[in-house]
């Protein structure tokens, strides 16, 4: 995490602040939070803000996410702390933390990979079942249960799972 210190943001006001962030669960998935997904960048000291970038361009739950960051840095006494959005550079999955990983497979959702070659390759690959482990997988389809995921099945313990799309 890239954090960017200034006379605004001492040490210790930026751990408070990144310990606030790291409550801030993803609407869509209760389990991983913005700091987990990568959606949180880091904190930027002029003026004092924290830098956020939208997983997917469109996704509904971006205006979910910053609302719900407006609202934890209020109620953790932070309300000088802005809110900025950085595009560039965009998102992607490679971002995740591997604590976001572990928490997305034990929620039954398989993680992108985390190689930047198999990104570049449209994350092919085998996916395993986060349920089982079993490399037997199939896509059912591109359209999970949001637009930012892919339905698959496991073929060796037939049940259905969540996929992370990768850029
Ligand atoms: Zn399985």
């Amino acid at each position: 995490m890239k954090t960017v210190a200034a006379e605004t943001l001492d040490t210790d006001r930026i751990h408070r602040i990144m310990a606030v962030l790291d409550e801030v669960m993803d609407p869509e998935i209760p389990v991983v939070s913005v700091t987990d997904l990568g959606i949180v960048r880091g904190l930027s000291g002029d003026p004092a803000s924290v830098l956020v970038t939208p997983t997917y361009t469109g996704c509904p739950a971006t205006l979910a996410i910053e609302a719900s960051i407006r609202l934890a840095l209020d109620s953790a006494g932070f309300g000088d702390i802005g809110i900025r959005t950085v595009l560039s550079p965009p998102w992607s999955t490679g971002w995740i933390t591997d604590r976001g990983r572990e928490r997305l497979r034990a929620y039954g959702i398989a993680p992108p990979p985390d190689d930047a070659a198999a990104l570049r390759s449209g994350g092919g690959g085998p996916v395993a079942c986060p349920r089982c482990g079993s490399f037997e997988t199939v896509e059912v389809s591109r359209f999970g249960s949001t637009p930012c995921k892919a339905l698959w099945r496991c073929t060796d313990c037939r049940e259905p799972f969540d996929r992370f799309k990768c850029h």
